[in-house]
């Protein structure tokens, strides 16, 4: 495997949850994801999180306190949150009554019950509040395995970080632990010993030193996804510059790195920020926190998601692709993630696969062609097509694991779809459908549209809508069957006839270009099938532009012999 291989493999989940939690660990249900909801949990929404926790570097533990305001949408009895068991509860109340530990509230299967006084109707809001302490989950290897990340600066301060994607928010707070409960707003209070620094999600209210060696960091964050809420603590440093925006507004940009960095690096990478945000405004649209911030901060850990602070821990590698992959990989899921995210995690190609193919596209908007051909040949030659990449089912958590699930396969296979796709429905087609998708409309502009949650079907729909016609058949050829389609071809004369097959058999009207002694034709495959003259002595090359993503020969070839030892 190569070592740029090697990076982005290490984007994915690669180890199955079953083998994860030894006999002290957090159980399975909160080690899972994305779960079912409770019925009451189906009855409510989460308008505010209030957290306030306090992060104990010596004793690796947290003092919390989580005020959860809730509306219901249907008539309820009692609010059900996901919270990890392994924290000690102090105290649960509603609307500032405490409940009474017999009968008031309790915990089952990963979840916190609570008796609400009454029946709640729908549009009435209540707070449910729970005091929680303990040692959170340790991440066995973040942010593939994830939780508390306990490290050590190279200063020798505390370097902490937390990283939840795959076992959720109930790692540290009381959440509903689905992309289907992202909360209105959250607010964090993060206190800190008074030399490190909390940097969080959202805008910055101000830090509250307690003269007593500790300090509060408080911000707050809209519309933010569960496992997107993220503590980072450490000595760092901040750096800072305004963007200004293509669409004419103007937003901070801040890079929270080590007080320990090379300087020249920290502002090599920095120097970074504003190009990219400006590739992504220009290709997909408007960045959708610029209310907030555009933020970024080193982590003991390679990286993650986190909206408005992602996570940068890629050392400042230097690579071929002219960019800091890790850093662009992470600022795409600003767009794809966090201001359109999933409806199932069966829907996951929509974050990782079209969020990958911006790190092509970005080598091409910045050095050309070549750039982003090595990039996409490089994916396809990772390609392991034994699980499609979409079910068509939901699923929980685990369904990407390598090994259970198409694992690599929704970020390659994803992102070398969206480019056949881009390429058979044209430029226009395709990057409208894109901003169509982020943002619900084609349109967006700095304070016309909020956060969204979308499916695949969505993006067919779409994508159907942009080009007038059926493209199912594209989309199951691609995403719904394990193997890549086969392009049979039969020589017969002077005739080279033409067929698809895909993993199901079902239909697969995908054209295809054909060289002849330099001259390039489009063969409709009408059916699947086509048929075209070729002189007996004649050069063919098929998909000269290498358009058309399928299964080649020389990759499969490739493939075998890097699994069999010389
Ligand atoms: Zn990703």
């Amino acid at each position: 495997m190569s070592i740029r291989a090697a990076a982005l493999a290490a984007l994915l989940f690669v180890t199955p949850v079953a083998a994860q939690n030894g006999p002290s660990d957090s159980a399975a249900a909160t080690l899972q994801s994305g779960r079912p909801l409770a019925p009451e949990q189906a009855a409510v929404t989460l308008d505010v999180a209030d957290l306030a926790i306090k992060v104990l570097p010596e004793t690796r533990s947290i003092e919390a306190s989580a005020a959860l305001t809730f509306t219901a949408t249907a008539p309820v009895e009692r609010l059900v949150v996901d919270l990890d068991e392994r924290f000690a509860i102090a105290e649960v109340s509603v609307d500032g009554v405490a409940l009474s530990a017999d009968d008031g509230w309790g915990q089952d299967d990963g979840r916190l019950w609570a008796r609400l006084p009454g029946t709640l109707t729908p549009g009435a809001s209540v707070t449910l509040r729970i005091a929680y302490s303990g040692q959170p989950r340790v991440a066995p290897r973040a942010p593939w395995n994830g939780g508390f990340v306990w490290s050590t600066a190279p200063s020798g301060e505390p370097w902490i970080a937390t990283a939840v994607q795959g076992e959720g928010c109930d790692l540290f707070w009381p959440c509903i632990d689905s992309s289907l409960s992202e909360p209105g707003r959250v607010d964090l209070h993060i206190t800190v010993p008074s030399n490190l620094s909390a940097p969080s999600n959202g805008r910055f209210l101000g830090t509250v030193d307690h003269g007593d060696g500790w300090t509060t960091w408080n911000w707050s964050a809209r519309n933010i996804n569960t496992y997107a809420v993220a503590l980072n603590i450490g000595p760092y440093q901040k750096v800072e510059a305004t963007y200004e925006s293509r669409f004419g507004n103007r937003f901070p940009m801040e890079y929270w790195h080590l007080r320990s960095d090379d300087p020249a690096k920290v502002r090599a990478l920095f120097t970074q920020f504003a190009p990219m945000l400006d590739f992504f405004e220009a290709t997909i649209g408007p960045y959708p926190f610029a209310d907030e911030k555009m933020g970024v901060v080193e982590t003991p850990h390679l990286g993650m998601e986190h909206q408005t602070i992602n996570a940068y821990g890629n050392g400042y590698r230097i690579d071929l692709r002219g960019y800091d992959w890790l850093l662009q990989h992470e600022l795409a899921h600003e767009w794809f993630g966090n201001q359109m995210t999933h409806v199932d995690p069966d829907d996951f190609w929509l974050h990782e696969g079209l969020g990958t193919y911006m790190q092509p596209l970005y080598a091409r908007w910045l050095n050309g062609d070549r750039y982003m051909q090595i990039e996409l040949g490089e994916m396809h030659a990772d390609l392991v097509n034994a699980f499609p990449v979409v079910t068509g089912r939901p699923l929980i958590g685990g369904g990407h694991f390598e090994g259970q699930g198409p694992g690599n396969d929704t970020y390659f296979k994803g992102a070398l779809t969206a480019h056949t796709l881009r390429l058979l429905i044209g430029d226009e087609a395709f990057f409208r459908s894109l901003t169509t998708l982020v943002y619900g409309r084609p349109d967006p502009q700095p304070g016309n549209f909020t956060t969204v949650r979308r499916s695949t079907r969505d993006y067919i729909d779409i994508v159907e809508a942009e080009v007038g016609r059926d493209m199912d058949w594209f989309f199951r050829g691609y995403l719904m069957n394990a193997a890549l389609p086969v392009l049979n071809q039969t020589r017969d004369g002077d005739r080279l006839s033409l067929r698809w097959t895909t993993g199901d058999g079902a239909p697969f009207p995908m054209p295809i270009e054909v060289e002849i002694d330099g001259v390039v034709t489009t063969v409709a495959m009408t059916d699947g099938r086509g048929e075209i003259a070729v002189p007996s002595n004649a050069h063919v090359l098929i998909d000269p532009d290498n358009k058309v993503l399928r299964r080649l020969d020389l990759i499969e070839t490739y493939r075998t012999s890097r699994a069999r030892p010389n």
